[in-house]
């Protein structure tokens, strides 16, 4: 396991091709041990679909978001139901294969899909229904944002969600969860009522306030250590339709007394404000004008989850510093401000990242900062740094899994190219830049690792938070079946 994802964590092209050679033979040998006779049995009462080498839509499923990433499973079974998971991991247990469990496939270090083992993929369960009086909504496993989201603002009601549409509820979920919402309702795992979860042993259990509290307490940071969520009911508060909302850009110049500013202002700014600074060469995109495209910018991307009148008292002071070159904050419906990204971020592109948490944006961070972002090469690379603070800050941290609510930002550095070409030197510089922030780093997003090993993963959780979540994976996956994930293994 180690090797595999050592492949996926560096992306180091020499060593990851020669590890896959070798797991490319082994997964031979590992076809061979899937039995056949127990397989034809999976087969005959699975609703979903079982995709192997040989089917013609192999190499479609075994994509993941991250183009960088290049694995081949013996078996991708794309699950209908909760019947099907069940029966996948007791066939998985069985033939003693490693399983990757898959929701929207965008693990940065490619951690839903491996070489020779079994991918449980949940992307066909795409039930959601949303209750508009009890302001709740349920999703199964497959949900994507978007989805959701469309499902839910038609009662003008949403959750704490990912900013970018085509990313899994899931593992977003999962991890933690932030967004536009998050500074106002707090992160996706505060929206949490229950769940439902498929064991190691291919039990269905509920976690909840009421039902397994220790293991909702889990599931609410701790990622897939546990089992498979199949189903998630998150609370839903109002939200738009129309927000106030999007970015505003300034050349790159000015982004170190721009920063200075930002910082002030931000730290003013009510809950309902959340603002996510991007750092890049201007995107081609057609609401760029052209004479910007390919010139380094600096942008504040703002979301106000109040009144639209009041997002444009509050964000007015920031409108008016320093002239801005582009101004696209304005009126417009929530869905269509949560899709504002997908664009910078699609599939199939090769992506390297690092992550950290600071406590704030003093001068020396915003020094480095714009140091690194004056050295960016690829066009495609951005590095977002969120704001954090408000509900999120407001939770105490015990009462989640998940570490780091006192931080201030969160940075999220970000390397990408589309293709093999150039990628090296975006790793490099993605590392350097890493490395130069690490006086101030505090804590880090787990659902933001790469494969950066077990003492980081401890690191992401703190030495206490990560001791409970050994103790309950021991009780919930004593074997690690469980462990093509930010893994904690139960010893
Ligand atoms: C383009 C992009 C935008 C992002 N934006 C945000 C953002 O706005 N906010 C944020 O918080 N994070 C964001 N992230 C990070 C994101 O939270 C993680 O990458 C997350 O793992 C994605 O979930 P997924 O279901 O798509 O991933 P997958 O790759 O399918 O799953 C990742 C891991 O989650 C676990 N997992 C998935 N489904 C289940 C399940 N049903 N049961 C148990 N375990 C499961 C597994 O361990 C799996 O390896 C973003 C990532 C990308 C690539």
């Amino acid at each position: 396991m180690m090797g595999e994802n050592a492949v996926s964590s560096n992306g180091d092209t020499t060593a990851a091709e020669a590890l896959r050679r070798d797991i490319r033979v082994n997964t031979n040998a590992t076809e061979a041990k899937l039995d056949q006779a127990a397989l034809r049995e999976l087969e005959e009462s699975f609703r979903g679909q079982l995709v192997r080498r040989e089917n013609p839509t192999y190499d479609e499923h075994r994509r993941v978001w991250n183009g960088s990433i290049d694995r081949f499973p013996a078996l991708i079974a794309r699950c209908a139901g909760v019947a099907d998971v069940i029966a996948v991991v007791r066939f998985a247990r069985k033939a003693g294969l490693p399983v990757a469990i898959r929701g929207g496939g965008h693990s940065f270090p490619g951690l839903s899909v491996c070489d020779g083992g079994i991918v449980i993929d949940l992307g066909p369960m795409k039930g959601i229904r949303v209750d508009p009086e009890a302001r709740t909504a349920r999703a199964q496993a497959g949900v994507l944002w978007g989805e959701l989201d469309r499902e839910t603002q038609a009662f003008g009601l949403a959750t704490t969600g990912g900013i970018v549409t085509h990313t899994g509820v899931a593992g977003l979920t999962l991890g933690g969860g932030i967004g536009w919402l998050q500074r106002k309702h707090g992160l996706t795992i505060d929206q949490l009522l229950g769940m439902d979860l498929v064991t190691a042993e291919g039990d269905l259990v509920k976690a909840s306030e009421s039902e397994n509290p220790d293991l909702f307490w889990g599931l609410r940071g701790g990622g897939g250590n546990f089992g498979i969520v199949t189903e998630f009911e998150f609370r839903l508060h109002p939200v738009g339709p129309i927000v106030f909302a999007g970015p505003i850009f300034w050349p790159l110049e000015k982004a170190p007394d721009l920063l200075r500013f930002y910082r002030e202002w931000s730290a003013e700014a009510p809950d309902e404000l959340m603002t996510i600074v991007v750092q890049r060469k201007a995107p081609p995109l057609s609401f760029v004008p052209a004479e910007l495209h390919g010139k380094p910018v600096v942008s504040v991307a703002c979301c106000y989850a109040g009144p639209v009148d009041e997002g444009e008292k509050v964000v007015r002071p920031l409108k008016a510093f320093a002239s801005p070159v582009l101004d696209l904050c304005e009126p417009k419906p929530y869905v269509v401000h949560q899709a504002m990204f997908d664009a910078s971020f699609p599939h199939d592109w090769w992506y390297y990242m690092r992550a950290c948490d600071v406590a704030e944006l003093s001068d020396e961070v915003i020094d480095i900062a714009v140091e690194h972002a004056l050295q960016i090469r690829s066009p495609l690379t951005a590095f977002p740094i969120w704001q954090l603070g408000g509900a999120v800050a407001r939770v105490a941290e015990e009462e989640t899994a998940f570490n780091g609510r006192g931080a201030g930002h969160t940075f999220n550095i970000t390397g990408m190219t589309a293709t093999v070409e150039g990628f090296d030197a975006e790793r490099e510089w993605v590392r350097n830049f890493w490395s130069a922030l690490e006086p101030h780093h505090t804590s880090v997003y787990v659902n933001f690792l790469m494969d950066e090993g077990q003492g980081r993963v401890r690191e992401a959780y703190g030495s206490e938070k990560y001791d409970r979540l050994q103790a309950l994976k021991r009780q919930y996956d004593p074997d690690n079946f469980f462990r093509l994930n930010q893994n904690i293994p139960p010893n």
